[in-house]
């Protein structure tokens, strides 16, 4: 299967020693080192010597573990903060001098053999809870495929709530391993929402609990990546062999292979042949299989023949208790409580964005040696509060609208021209235009790729039709107020 990680790599897979190390890796390793100063040369470029001397000057490069770049921290923060913010950055650099990497994993460099007594001792607690199923040289879980699990997404972690109740409940049972009357699982909610953490969480307690069951998880992406490539070096009897190998498949973010067919058929073969075998299939979107543009009917009716479990946006309470739960981690710095509630309060777009807050204000806390208040707070997230304050996004419009009217969101983002349709898609196009700071390309491309003259034209003609229309201009008073509150 190592193969089948390296994408480009063409045929490399068999070159490997059984660990997913290169073999010549000493010549390896020298090239790599050499690649990491090069990295931190353009990160330092890029970023201004501040940002770059506070967070990344002090990594180490630790070695290549198949296609992944291992670098180390000298703290659980710094290496939260370094993944969270660059190493995607880190990865696109070095792709620039070797196109195999996928991915940077950071994670905290093992203390020196003499460490001052009681020191960081959360830190260090945290440390091995990061490096829980691995030694040093292998610093994260994986899938049985060699793909990287976060070793922080574990049931654990996850809070739970009314928006994703449904959704842990059924990765739970899943994970625990007896059958379970669904296949697929199918989850979907907006962005932030806790669906990968929720995959990695099953991956997780799967392989802590049946070592010996084959799990594979992958974005979609992914998945098309290597199937494109299978193509190229015509290796695809192997490629749908490994697939169909598998216990348990997960793929992320299928909303990615929509309009992509080759890609779409082989997914819904390899799909067919696990169902048909009783293996398990997870599928995460970012909505419902109906709501999926540009998938073939039959893969959509297929997805939707097991359990489809929707994570609803959260609520104040999920919210503060997630921010209770990772306060509790980062045990550097003390989080007053008002200034957690009122994150939860103000932070309501999506979990992602709420721990970004989180973690800004910490790292400024930290950085300036002040305790975090509700001052520093408000200080540091100024544009973020303002920008929470009156935010809606496209998606959200889009949604509402097509409630509104009745009518299917697939339908309001497709190529149709009935006035039935089209009418509501005008007035998504105008209130997104009144309501979100997005261009006009930037919407005509969130509704199914139009050019940004059909938006000009939408919003030209809603503005008029307010005029004459009392009907319509009801509706968009309704519907502003829906979207506002
Ligand atoms: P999605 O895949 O739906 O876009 P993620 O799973 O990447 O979202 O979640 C975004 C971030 O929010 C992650 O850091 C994740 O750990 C966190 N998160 C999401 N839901 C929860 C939850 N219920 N409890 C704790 N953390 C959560
Ligand atoms: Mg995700």
């Amino acid at each position: 299967m190592a193969s089948l990680q390296e994408g480009n790599g063409k045929g490399q897979g068999n070159e490997k020693a059984p660990d997913g190390l290169n073999r010549d890796k000493a010549d390896g390793d020298h090239i790599s080192e050499h690649h990491w100063l090069s990295v931190k040369d353009k990160l330092r470029a890029e970023l201004g010597s501040q940002a770059f001397e506070t967070w990344l000057k002090g990594l180490d490069f630790h070695g290549i573990d198949g296609n992944i770049v291992s670098l180390a921290a000298k703290t659980p923060f710094i290496r939260d903060w370094v993944r969270r913010h660059y190493a995607d950055r880190i990865r696109d650099f070095w792709r620039q001098d070797n196109p195999n990497i996928a991915a940077a994993e950071i994670h905290v460099a093992k203390s020196n053999p003499a460490p001052a007594a009681g020191a960081q001792a959360a830190g260090d607690k945290r440390g091995r809870r990061a490096a829980q199923g691995g030694s040093s040289a292998k610093p994260h879980m994986t899938d049985s495929f060699g793909n990287i699990l976060d070793p922080r997404y574990h049931f654990d972690s996850f809070i739970v709530g009314k928006s994703n109740e449904l959704a842990h409940a059924a990765a739970q049972r899943l994970a625990e391993g007896s059958s379970v009357p669904f296949n697929p699982l199918f989850l979907h909610g907006g962005v932030g929402l806790g669906k990968t953490h929720l995959m990695h969480a099953i991956a997780n307690e799967t392989l802590i609990r049946h070592p010996k069951r084959k799990v594979l998880y992958l974005s979609a992406e992914r998945f098309m990546f290597q199937f494109i490539s299978a193509l190229r070096h015509k290796d695809t009897v192997a490629f749908k062999q490994q697939f169909r190998s598998v216990d348990l498949l997960m793929i992320d973010d299928v909303q990615f292979i929509a309009h992509k067919n080759s890609t779409q058929e082989e997914f819904f073969h390899t799909f067919n042949a696990l169902i048909d075998n009783r293996r398990q299939v997870v599928i995460s979107a970012d909505r419902s299989p109906t709501d999926l543009q540009g998938i073939e009917e039959r893969i959509i009716s297929r997805l939707g023949w097991g359990l489809v479990a929707d994570i609803h946006p959260t609520d104040y309470e999920l919210r503060l208790g997630i921010l209770q739960s990772k306060a509790e981690q980062v045990s550097e710095i003390e989080i007053p409580c008002d200034v957690l509630e009122f994150l939860a309060r103000k932070i309501t777009s999506n979990i992602r964005e709420l721990e970004g807050a989180m973690n800004r204000v910490v790292a400024y806390a930290t950085l300036v040696g002040r305790p975090v208040s509700l001052e520093v707070t408000r200080d540091v997230l100024r544009d973020l509060l303002r920008a929470n304050d009156r935010r809606v996004s496209i998606d959200q419009i889009q949604r509402q609208v097509a409630d509104y009217y009745n009518i299917r969101l697939a339908d309001l983002l497709s190529a149709r021209r009935t006035r039935q349709i089209a009418r509501p898609r005008q007035i998504a196009m105008y209130l997104a235009k009144q309501m979100t700071p997005r261009s006009l390309p930037e919407i005509g491309r969130k509704f199914g790729g139009r050019d940004h003259t059909t938006v000009m034209h939408a919003v030209r003609k809603v503005d008029d039709l307010r005029q004459s229309d009392h009907a319509i201009d009801d509706d968009l008073n309704r519907l502003s107020r829906l979207l506002e509150s």
